[in-house]
């Protein structure tokens, strides 16, 4: 820790990524380091794995650390320019594991990311999420739409959380003179998502991978738009570095909106699969429809994605099967995917 106290990058920010072995936070890491900056990533490891940044490692503008952000971030690190908050479960899965625990990171770990940048003057960018709008009656989402989330269902958790964390941070700015960016961030796909996650894009590869049934929640019907993780950090990168009249939430991801079944049909034909598409019971809250309007991303930043979904989708079937796929996998398998 000493060295690290020490340590400051000739040139370059020095940058705090919080969730940053996870899969957004490890494309983040990437990408602020090959920018010439400094970079501590913080991470409990909860759902993310050193693995994800294993090459960055090498790099002595990278510095991982282990960090429960329910705790106050560590004092003996030097003051940091930014800090990304990405820290926190994210599949319907993993959040809803401890959904108590789910609630109170958002919480805590917003309170204690606010501090520490309060304390050094940084920039903070808070990682919420499209599901603050719930099932939403409005299409597509802009930010001004308020949402429509259940307060006591399976997802309120995760949902509610991310609401109040963007309170905290929104209040946290009033009372100070921090400057908070909040994204709210749609579907997000592409290499290093977990295979464990039971998210829709790595479910389907891996299932038509292995030749086995594709798992369609409901009747298909239901519509998500998929950005691509590059897309998706771009957004980030031209957020944080935005000026003054960037305030209040802004929606990153990709306005094409595809239907469940399609998205199994796709990627059966992407990857020249045997499998076939079984249906399966619809979760509870399931958002029926998300899309995000993204004009103030394209107006305030110049933002825009560029990824096609067949061409990203390309690449993570690339990335899932380079790990040699085409076998049931274990939960102790889960390290063999994590070179890109
Ligand atoms: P992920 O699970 O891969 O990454 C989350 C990271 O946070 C992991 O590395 C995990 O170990 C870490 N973490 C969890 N709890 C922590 C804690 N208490 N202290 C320190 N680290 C902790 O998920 P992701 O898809 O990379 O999501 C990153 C962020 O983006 C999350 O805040 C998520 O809510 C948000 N988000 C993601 C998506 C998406 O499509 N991927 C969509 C909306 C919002
Ligand atoms: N889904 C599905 N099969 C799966 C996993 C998910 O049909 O194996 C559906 C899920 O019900 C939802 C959509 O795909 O309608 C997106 O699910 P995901 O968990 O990836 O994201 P979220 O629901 O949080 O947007």
């Amino acid at each position: 820790m000493s060295s690290i106290a020490n340590t400051k990058s000739p040139g370059g920010k020095t940058i705090c990524v919080t969730g940053g072995a996870g899969f957004l936070g490890s494309h983040l890491c990437e990408r602020l380091v090959a920018d010439g900056n400094w970079v501590v990533c913080l991470d409990n490891f909860h759902t993310g794995r050193p693995e994800n940044v294993a090459r960055l490692t090498r790099s002595n503008r990278f510095h991982l650390i282990e960090h429960d952000v329910v705790e106050p971030l560590p004092s003996e690190l030097p003051a940091f320019d930014e800090i990304y908050n990405l820290a926190c479960p994210a599949s319907p899965v993993h959040y809803q594991s401890n959904p108590v625990r789910t609630a109170l990171i958002c919480a805590e770990g917003a309170l204690n990311v606010l501090e520490r940048a309060q304390r050094d003057g940084a920039r903070v960018m808070h990682a919420s999420t499209s599901e603050v709008y719930g099932d939403p009656d409005i299409h597509p989402q802009p930010e001004s739409y308020f949402g429509n989330v259940n307060t006591v269902g399976p997802r309120s958790c995760y949902d509610e959380g991310k609401r109040f964390a963007e309170t905290l941070f929104t209040d946290y700015a009033k009372q100070s003179d921090l400057t908070v960016k909040i994204v709210r961030i749609f579907n997000t796909y592409g290499p290093r998502m977990q295979p464990d996650d039971g998210r829709v894009v790595s479910n389907f590869v891996l299932q038509a991978l292995r030749d086995e049934d594709i798992t369609v929640f409901g009747d298909g019907s239901q519509t998500r738009s998929f950005c691509y993780v590059d897309d998706l950090i771009e957004g980030f990168v031209r957020l944080m570095a935005s000026g003054e009249e960037v305030s209040g939430p802004v929606n990153i991801g990709n306005p094409a909106e595809i239907t469940v079944e399609e998205l199994a049909e796709t990627v059966i034909e992407l990857t020249g699969s045997h499998s076939r598409i079984v249906h399966r019971a619809l979760p509870v809250d399931d958002p029926r429809r998300r899309r995000p309007d993204i004009t103030r991303a394209q107006q305030m930043l110049g933002w825009s994605p560029q990824v096609r979904l067949v061409d990203g989708l390309a690449r993570t079937v690339r990335y899932f099967s380079s790990a040699g796929l085409r076998r049931p996998l274990h939960s102790t398998d889960t390290a063999q995917f994590a070179p890109v």
